[in-house]
């Protein structure tokens, strides 16, 4: 079973709490009296960052909201005053992808950058990752962070980098034939879009040699229909992933895939929280994951509202390694959640179902408000061959056995909707009022 830092993985839980409660005490130390945006929000609050010797101390600090870290970089632009040191100390910059609100920047020191690599090393490791394999990173690189950061991990893990930036997708996949590629990095969606442009192309996805898939940047691999789908279509493993911009890329899934994903607990403090109360959540709850990176003093987060859904899990892992464990993945967003006719409907719900189908390629679900009661639409598109009437019959009656909602199932001319090649927006809200509220 190959480790990425096995002394780590492997320590015992307490041991874990104190190297975490050490290093955390280290970047308060390194941040003191220069991070300006912690420096006010903790003298706001009464608190002395000194004086946290404990867990309990630190369940002290005030959480940190990604509107606040958007507003601090609109204070004191471009970078905000959450970066901790001069400019001259940085040399990365990035940025969220910015589909929803303000793009927020976020600026790496060379030790952050390789912390970022070190991450992505257990990302890789976790997934049996070694230097015997050749690693396509179908993208070309822009602004976000995700895939340039896997960059940083597979030369950690001794793999060959092969970009495919500024190609096209059949071009990918021959390059992927041709150069022997056995593990790909992408998204989900990215992943069934290779598959497509390969049926529709007559490409033989057998002729590959990929044998892994390493998602990021939305779910996914951890939905069970879609992970299924992506390795029937490539006849490879899937491997979930999950990081942020702002927080560092700081869960992995195991070879062993137990149905979840590691948290890096040597680099990361995660909390489970009711995002309602904002206090803790009862062991094995749902909650939301609140989370401390440890070795990005140039631009830490440290309690901070990730918005995602997790149930958590510290039980140890039969692949030997401690580290808790996210069961099911990232679960969904908390302000994801649409209530339709009091019936509370996730996204990621909804797409579980829809991929069951091979004969839909690509839908979009749009959820509206027609006389003050939300409606839930789906389009879909269907794969040529097939009887379009008797899938969308279908396609309806499986949503509706599922979440006991009747959606308005609709079929798209193929190619109309819209094909994603990063992070998919296949969930759309057309404003209206809730059903509560009055017109
Ligand atoms: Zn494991």
């Amino acid at each position: 079973m190959p480790f990425y830092d096995q002394v780590n993985e492997t320590a015992p839980r307490e041991r874990l709490r104190t190297l975490q409660l050490q290093k955390l005490q280290k970047l308060l130390r390194d941040i003191s009296g220069l991070n300006r945006f912690y420096a006010k929000k903790w003298r706001d609050a009464g608190i002395i960052a000194a004086d946290i010797q404990s867990f309990s101390d630190f369940e002290k600090l005030p959480f940190t909201y990604k509107s606040a870290l958007v507003l601090a970089q609109e204070e004191a632009p471009p970078f905000g005053t959450n970066a901790t040191f001069s400019v001259d100390a940085y040399t990365r910059v990035h940025q969220t992808s910015g589909t929803t609100g303000t793009p927020m920047r976020v600026v790496d020191t060379p030790e952050s950058w390789d912390w970022w690599g070190h991450c992505w090393g257990h990302v890789l490791k976790g997934a049996g990752v070694t230097s015997a394999d050749r690693v396509f990173l179908p993208f070309s690189f822009g602004p976000f962070i995700g895939f340039w950061a896997t960059v940083e991990g597979t030369k950690r893990v001794g793999a060959m980098m092969i970009p495919g930036g500024g190609w096209d997708s059949i071009q990918r996949l021959h390059m992927m034939r041709e150069l022997g590629a056995t593990v790909v990095c992408c998204t989900p969606t990215y992943a069934l879009r290779l598959a497509e442009v390969a049926r529709q192309a007559h490409f033989d996805m057998t002729s590959l040699s990929v044998r892994a898939l390493i998602h990021a940047g939305e779910p996914g691999a951890n939905i069970a229909r879609t992970k299924a789908r992506i390795e029937e279509a490539w006849s490879a493993k899937c491997f979930d992933h999950a990081g942020a911009s702002e927080v560092g890329a700081h869960s992995f899934e195991c070879e062993l895939q137990p149905g979840g994903i590691h948290l890096i607990e040597s680099e990361f403090i995660a909390e489970v929280i009711d995002p309602q109360t904002g206090l803790e959540a009862g062991a094995g709850e749902t909650g939301e994951l609140v989370i401390t990176n440890l070795g990005r003093a140039g631009f830490p987060v440290i309690r901070y509202r990730t918005g995602d859904l997790v149930r958590m899990n510290l039980s140890p892992c039969a692949c030997g390694r401690t580290f808790a464990r996210f069961d099911g993945g990232l679960l969904g967003r908390s302000d994801d959640m649409v209530t339709i006719r009091g019936v509370n409907v996730y996204p990621t719900a909804i797409e579980n179902v829809i991929r069951q189908f091979g004969s839909v390629d690509e839908f979009q679900v749009t959820v509206t408000t027609v006389h003050e009661m939300r409606h839930l639409e789906v389009q879909i598109e269907v794969v040529s061959g097939n009887d379009a009437e008797h899938v969308r019959t279908h396609v309806e009656q499986a949503i509706y056995h599922a979440i006991s909602l009747r959606p308005t199932v609709s079929v798209a001319e193929p190619g109309t909707l819209e094909h994603f090649e990063m992070k998919a927006r296949r969930f759309r809200r057309l404003n209206g009022p809730s059903e509560n509220q009055q017109t």
